[in-house]
């Protein structure tokens, strides 16, 4: 075989010159196999095209028998074809017959050929088609020639992106890139939106493939390697490593990469092959992105991850791509899809274009999770391979309820959800009938049923959703939007604004809640190993105290003369409760001191989230006149999972006997001390826990605004009285194996309560 150095750049020239002429699609790929196999002196060349049914049909050869072509075709999966469009991985056999996968087909007469190399034909990371090309005798190829192959299988995968093979595939049939597909995710948010993808990290799409001028594109690489090294150390030199959103370890991880030089070496590669720069960074993306998708290990996903977001930053850096468009380029029904994302930048979209969240990480309890659902978004996580799989634009229904994605749904799928986004509208009018209507169980018990916000977007749910007032505040949403600390004035203001927009209802702010996974990007302390263990909420409140009595005073200005109701996040010990009552107490006196108005009356809570606290209820009780269980931290506490792991997150029940068991005790103690106990965590707003709750004696719980008229439709066909006396004796029998889910389940569908 001639020696392939310089073969490569020669054939990507020729195929440039195909490319560029105006040919009809069947007759462009029979020319570029015959320029391959000449070019590569194979007796054969094939190109394999996946199609939307699964099938690699064959759509073009040199070598096999021509009437083989559009009719020769292999399952994923099967035959050596098969396994590379499956596996995504090259083969390179010098006796492919005596592969265990290979599969004869007769009319193909490939019978004669022994030595076999196929590639995938790759877009960003997914299986397209596979490019083989084939020699009688029994040989190897070289390491460079697969490179080779591959790259130009890069020029095959661009012509199958722009739809030119519609022409000359068979009617009925289409290919795999309109593929319709479903991903089983997890439900986050309920509701179902329709809409269009649009992709958090815009997919850079790279058109000049074929280089010029080798060394010219080897120097534009060396340019931008350097830029992105200086940017990361520039990053990783500043204190306040937060600045972009990234932590430190990420970027260290994109510094060792970036130095890399196996990938360096990569990437030279592919350019000397005759790409662009760009081109040469997607191609190997593409391959990492391939073997990101099969991984099932979440460390080295991660890690490939990281590799991905570097190989984005550099293409960046060779296009001049901008990370985002603005705002006015985002459709009406925008469905944001991104692999992870934080509250703040979801809080940057245009919220009224946003139909939907799909989020390939996340939990139900993670901050960007929290804050869509209190913007009523469908949210579905744990989606994976949806940034792959789509392409911005395409159309997609999120079924928030089943925890579904639908790419590129067939017609009548979309008919059905539109029909049940109309079904959902008509119910939500029903629930809003509702709103009026006292919150009585059937046996006559009174539930105060209140709402989460934290954000001034939130305030009008209050009247719209009947909501008594607001049970969780959460003060920390205002600081993690802005890009500054926000001032003592402007957080008075803010809570002002709150207030007045409650109209009288009552509302219960929380100091700020910052630490664990509620980053705040202008101020951050040492990484932590643990952060959820670690220095946030009031720890870090007693410890920066100008930070809390800025927060106090702002309260206590903004609230004069009304009610002021301030809760303290993550609780460990009673102790702190009065460290912070003498900081309030200050705050009191400088006020009346200086002849201000002070608030008409002074309620001081505590959030019950950290279990310590269990071994100092009464204690508890007797400091404070409100508490507030905070189930999604206290869950996580007491489980020992990590709220924000999708690993690990729903690996226990909170309907589960220890939980249910733990919420109990409180309950009992919040009565035998006359202390008022409410609930707040996301297990409020699920009508099934939420009647478990009501179940072991909550008689109050806070959710989020689009919960409130799904639980009131549940409590208004509810016996409480009746459930305790199931439910209650279940959680103190040792022996039944009967989940306390499953019989909450049963209960309700025997008295026909709504769920
Ligand atoms: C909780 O932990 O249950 C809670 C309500 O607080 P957050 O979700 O803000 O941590
Ligand atoms: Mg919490």
């Amino acid at each position: 075989m001639r020696d392939l150095s310089a073969g490569p750049r020669v054939l990507l020239k020729r195929l440039r010159e195909l490319m560029a002429e105006p040919l009809d699609p069947q007759e462009r790929l029979d020319r570029i196999v015959r320029q391959i196999a000449q070019n590569m002196v194979a007796e054969v060349c094939s190109v394999y095209v996946l199609r939307s049914d699964g099938i690699l049909e064959l759509y073009a050869t040199e070598g096999l028998n021509k009437d083989a072509v559009h009719l020769a075709q292999l399952q994923m999966g099967q035959g050596l074809v098969g396994t590379i469009a499956a596996s995504a991985q090259p083969l390179n056999l010098s006796d492919a017959q005596a592969h265990p996968a290979f599969t004869y087909l007769p009319e193909t007469g490939e019978e004669i050929y022994h030595s076999f190399l196929g590639v995938p034909i790759l877009r960003t990371g997914r299986s397209l088609g596979v490019l083989v090309v084939q020699n009688r005798t029994s040989r190897v190829y070289r390491d460079d020639e697969v490179e080779a192959l591959e790259t130009v299988a890069m020029v095959l995968a661009e012509i199958i992106a722009t739809g030119e093979l519609k022409k000359i595939t068979r009617p009925g049939l289409e290919l795999d890139l309109s593929r319709p597909v479903s991903i089983e995710g997890a439900s986050f948010g309920e509701g179902a939106g329709l809409g269009y993808v649009v992709l958090h990290e815009p997919r850079i799409v790279v058109t000049n493939l074929l280089n010029e001028d080798t060394d010219h594109e080897l120097s534009r690489l060396a340019e931008a390697l350097g830029s992105l090294r200086i940017s990361i150390d520039d990053m990783l030199s500043r204190r306040d490593v937060s600045m972009e959103g990234e932590h430190r370890a990420v970027l260290e991880a994109y510094r060792m990469f970036a130095h890399d030089r196996g990938w360096v070496r990569k990437l030279e590669e592919a350019i000397r092959n005759g790409l662009t720069a760009e081109a040469a960074v997607e191609r190997v993306q593409s391959e990492t992105k391939a073997r990101m998708m099969r991984l099932t290990d979440p460390y080295l996903r991660e890690r490939m991850h990281d590799f991905d977001d570097l190989a984005n930053r550099l293409l960046r850096q060779l296009t001049g791509y901008s990370l985002r468009p603005s705002n006015a380029d985002f459709p009406a029904d925008s469905i944001v899809v991104a692999r992870a994302m934080g509250a703040a930048e979801l809080l940057d979209y245009p919220r009224e274009n946003i139909r939907g969240l799909v989020l390939e990480e996340g939990a139900v309890t993670s901050h960007v999770v929290i804050v869509a659902r209190t913007m009523g978004i469908p949210v579905v996580g744990q989606a994976t391979g949806a940034v792959a799989l789509a392409e911005n634009g395409d159309a997609v229904i999120v079924d928030g309820d089943e925890g579904r994605v639908h790419l590129r749904p067939m017609v009548d799928l979309q008919r059905a959800y539109e029909e049940k986004v109309r079904l959902r509208a008509r119910r939500q009018a029903q629930f809003r009938s509702l709103r009026d209507v006292p919150p009585l169980t059937q046996d006559g018990q009174r539930i105060r049923l209140q709402m989460n916000a934290g954000l001034m977007v939130d305030l009008p749910h209050l009247a719209e959703s009947g909501a008594e007032g607001i049970g969780l505040f959460r003060t920390e949403l205002q600081f993690m939007i802005a890009s500054t600390m926000p001032k003592m004035e402007d957080q008075e203001a803010f809570y002002r604004n709150v207030l007045k927009q409650a109209a009288g209802k009552p509302v219960t702010f929380r100091t700020l809640d910052i630490g664990g996974d509620k980053v705040v990007p202008y101020f951050r302390a040492a990484e932590e190993e643990n952060p959820a263990l670690g220095w946030r909420a009031i720890r870090l409140s007693l410890d920066r105290p100008g930070l809390l009595r800025t927060q106090l005073r702002a309260l206590l200005r903004a609230a004069a003369g009304l009610e002021l109701r301030l809760m303290l996040p993550m609780v460990t010990e009673v102790a702190e409760l009065k460290a912070v009552r003498e900081l309030l107490q200050k705050e009191v006196q400088r006020q009346s001191k200086m002849g201000e108005k002070l608030p008409r009356k002074l309620q001081f809570g505590a959030m019950l989230e950290v279990p310590s606290l269990l071994w100092q209820l009464d204690e508890l009780m007797e400091e404070v006149d409100f508490v507030s269980v905070g189930s999604n931290d206290l869950f996580q506490f007491t489980m020992a999972v990590d709220r924000g792991n999708a690993r690990v997150a729903d690996r226990f029940d909170v309907l589960g006997k220890p939980f249910l068991r733990m919420l109990r005790e409180i309950v009992r103690a919040g009565e035998r001390n006359g202390t008022s106990v409410t609930l707040c965590g996301e297990m409020a707003s699920k009508p099934l826990s939420a009647m478990a709750l009501l179940g072991i004696g909550f008689r109050s719980v806070s959710m989020s605004p689009t919960a409130v008229g799904p639980i009131k439709a549940m409590l208004l066909a509810l016996d409480a009285g009746k459930l305790a006396a199931t439910l209650n004796p279940l959680l103190d029998d040792r022996q039944s194996s009967l989940s306390p889910r499953q019989m909450l389940i049963d209960f309700a569908e025997a008295h026909s309560i709504p769920l």
